[in-house]
């Protein structure tokens, strides 16, 4: 009979494909973005700029109902320096061979800001307050990664 009380721990591989439906607010940020603009949605009772733009706004409770460009230039709020990633095992950590750069972003005309990558960066140089700008893939996909990561000016 098999000891159940012992089990902490099981090696499964999974392979799972998924599909995640981004809404119509997201649809329109990211056929946005593979024209390479970045764009918001403002809410009519406070009128503050959503980016990623959202359906509602989380504060007044009311559907947005314009579209704004904002960016491409913005301002990085905070940041954090990623300096190891997981190894493919159970809690492991191997060094990263560069260090990568993750930035909370508020572009130019937003009153939210956003997380993503910082490149072309030193990571002892970011800093809070620094100016950034998009750098787009140079073939739109149609996806998130059309803005491959914002830069310093
Ligand atoms: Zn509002």
């Amino acid at each position: 009979m098999t000891d159940l009380e012992n089990v902490r721990e099981l090696g499964i591989d999974i392979d799972a494909t998924y599909s995640w439906s981004v809404g119509a607010s997201m649809e329109r940020f990211v056929r946005g973005l593979a024209d390479r603009r970045l764009l918001g949605a403002r809410c009519p009772k406070c009128s503050r700029v959503l980016v990623p733009p959202r359906k509602v706004c989380e504060r007044c409770f009311v559907e947005t109902d314009e579209w704004v460009e904002v960016g491409p230039g913005g301002t990085v709020v905070s940041f954090t320096v990623g300096e190891v990633e997981l190894d493919g095992k159970a809690g492991g950590f191997k060094d990263l061979d560069v260090p990568v750069v993750t930035g909370l972003i508020k572009p130019d005309g937003a009153d939210t800001a956003f997380v993503h990558v910082i490149g072309e960066a030193d990571p002892r140089e970011v800093a809070c307050s620094m100016r950034v700008e998009a750098v787009w893939a140079d073939e739109a996909g149609g996806a998130l990664s059309d803005l491959r990561y914002f830069k310093p000016l």
